[in-house]
């Protein structure tokens, strides 16, 4: 780990060393990755679904239902592993991987997650991780300062106090997004005269006695999907999540926001939190949060922030403008398994106010005893493993400047692609990159000129070709396993709102070169002409 040397500093050579397995110190995981390099053709072969209830090829390797009576030799179960799983797996770190949030992995974490495995800490409670405890409200600390930057007495005085939090670790995005509400809700709702408060009397009762006629979530059309199982879960229906209209640059749009949140209240439905999202996963764009501060704090309700993925922006001094008004925010969500380079399974809450947590406390005889503190008594999960500590290491390994560079180089990246994408003749780029996840889709030619003169029903027809068109080139790609992007539907403005499905790429691996991004284009084109009845059908549609 040539990084963390005395003379450490944050250059791309090395973070470029720290993101390639060369330094890779353990030689089973050595092999396992030799192993998934060699397999990188055919990859992403036979994870398609089958359409019908047949088995795929993969599946068919795992079928047995029995625990077997025999023990195997571990070094012989390894090749068993090699051979059904690890190569077939996803090779997630590739640099022509770019089509989902999860991507390469600094080598220092494998065997720093040695470590931890081995430690085998549970972080419900003190009694079982005495060191790791004020490490995880360390490394809450540390991100907490991202959001909020209050001074040092504030850190000193919150930081390792028994009834406060300045947040919480969890297992991703999701139990960070149902937590923040869950806090929302315990709040709003809590005792008050003889009513105990939702905790105890659940939220028929709470409703009843403050007289709402419903609690709503408000957030735009591009929320992530999380925020409904919060609704869902919170006991207040998928429906009570209110998609607000997004502008052409995907974000909420304010006016529309404000007339809602006054709509609402005139039918005496409370507002149980306005979100704002900071990196949409669809196209990765930034709700103007400060201006959604400011309907928050005038309706008075909660404000929480989605920033799962765009969070970690705050690392970069010259992007995290972006940002700006997040720390206006109740709470917020970033997942440092997305662009922090954690492995998967952490993700972190962060309230403004340490006190935020005694809403959501509970206590056992056992454990979790009242003024212990176990981290256990504010969190929705239980049992729970040390990744503070990854992400402490990365802190200080990668350090904040090194964030920045790759956060900066990852955005520059996405600009170079979509630069391309625009020069090129035969695509069409959908949303621009505000952070580094752009969509575009492949329009030939010939099409492209028709596109501009046809009235809405032609276009509509196009569209409709051009997204079978796109669907089957991203297919295509994913079969032959060479390189990977996703595809979704979104619906675009300067097409009258029509959706319509689009190729999404996510440019966080530092490993990504020019040179991949340029054969993922050529690549697309080669695919485009494979299509036997696609491409026909709109060169015929161009010429009418
Ligand atoms: C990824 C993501 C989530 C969900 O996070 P998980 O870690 O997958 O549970 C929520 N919101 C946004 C904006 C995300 O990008």
């Amino acid at each position: 780990m040539a990084f963390a040397k005395r003379t450490a500093q944050a250059t791309n050579e090395s973070l470029h060393r720290i993101f390639t397995m060369a330094e890779a110190p353990d030689s089973t995981l050595g092999r396992i990755e030799q192993e998934m390099s060699q397999n990188l053709v055919g990859f992403l072969n036979n994870h398609i679904v089958a359409s019908n209830n047949a088995l795929t090829d993969i599946e068919q390797d795992f079928i047995c239902p029995h625990i077997p009576e025999q023990p195997e030799f571990v070094s012989d179960h390894m090749h068993h592993l090699l051979d059904k799983l690890v190569a077939q797996s996803v090779h997630t770190a590739s640099p022509s991987f770019i089509g989902h949030m999860t991507s390469a992995l600094p080598a220092f974490i494998l065997p720093l997650s040695k470590l931890m495995v081995g430690l085998n800490q549970n972080l419900v409670k003190v009694e079982t991780s005495k060191a790791f405890t004020p490490l995880e409200r360390q490394v809450l600390g540390m991100m907490h300062n991202l959001v909020y930057h209050k001074d040092d007495s504030f850190y000193h005085t919150w930081m390792h106090s028994a009834e406060h939090s300045l947040g919480a670790f969890c297992s991703g995005g999701t139990v960070a997004n149902i937590t923040a509400l869950w806090v929302a809700r315990n709040k709003l709702l809590k005792a008050d005269g003889d009513f105990k408060g939702i905790t105890r009397s659940g939220l028929f009762s709470a409703l009843q006695h403050y007289d709402y006629q419903g609690l709503v979530i408000l957030v735009s059309e591009r929320g992530h999907y999380s925020l409904k199982k919060s609704a869902d879960i919170l006991g207040i229906g998928q429906d009570s999540v209110i998609a607000i209209e997004t502008d052409e640059n995907n974000k909420i749009d304010c006016q529309k926001l404000a007339q809602k949140c006054q709509q609402l209240q005139e039918k005496n439905i409370k507002i149980l939190s306005i979100v704002g999202v900071a990196g949409t996963t669809e196209t990765g764009n930034v709700d103007p949060l400060d201006k959604m501060a400011d309907i928050a704090h005038q309706y008075q309700c909660h404000f929480h922030v989605d920033a799962a993925w765009g969070g970690a922006t705050l690392l970069s001094n010259k992007h995290k403008y972006l940002l700006d008004g997040i720390e206006r925010a109740d709470s917020v969500t970033i997942d440092a398994h997305k662009q922090m380079y954690v492995p998967m399974g952490a993700g972190v809450v962060l309230f403004k106010d340490p006190s935020s947590v005694a809403d959501i406390e509970h206590h056992a005889e056992y454990i979790l005893r009242k003024g212990s503190k176990d981290l256990g008594s504010h969190t929705l999960e239980g049992s729970r493993p040390g990744m503070a500590m990854l992400l402490y290491a990365s802190l200080h390994i990668i350090s904040r400047p090194g964030y920045e560079l790759l956060i900066n180089q990852a955005i520059e990246k996405a600009q170079y692609f979509a630069d391309i994408i625009n020069k090129h003749e035969d695509f069409e780029l959908i949303t621009k990159p505000e952070l580094c996840l752009l969509t575009y889709r492949y329009v030939p030619k010939a099409v492209h000129a028709l596109l501009k003169r046809a009235d809405e029903e032609q276009q509509s027809l196009l569209n409709e070709l051009l997204g079978k068109l796109t669907e089957f080139i991203q297919k295509r790609q994913r079969e032959d396993g060479r390189s990977f992007v996703s595809r979704t539907r979104i619906q675009v403005a300067r097409y009258g709102g029509e959706k319509i499905i689009v190729f999404r790429v996510v440019l966080a691996n530092p490993l990504t070169s020019k040179e991949n991004l340029q054969d993922i284009l050529t690549e697309q084109c080669l695919l485009a002409q494979e299509s036997e009845k696609l491409l026909p059908q709109l060169l015929i549609a161009a010429k009418l």
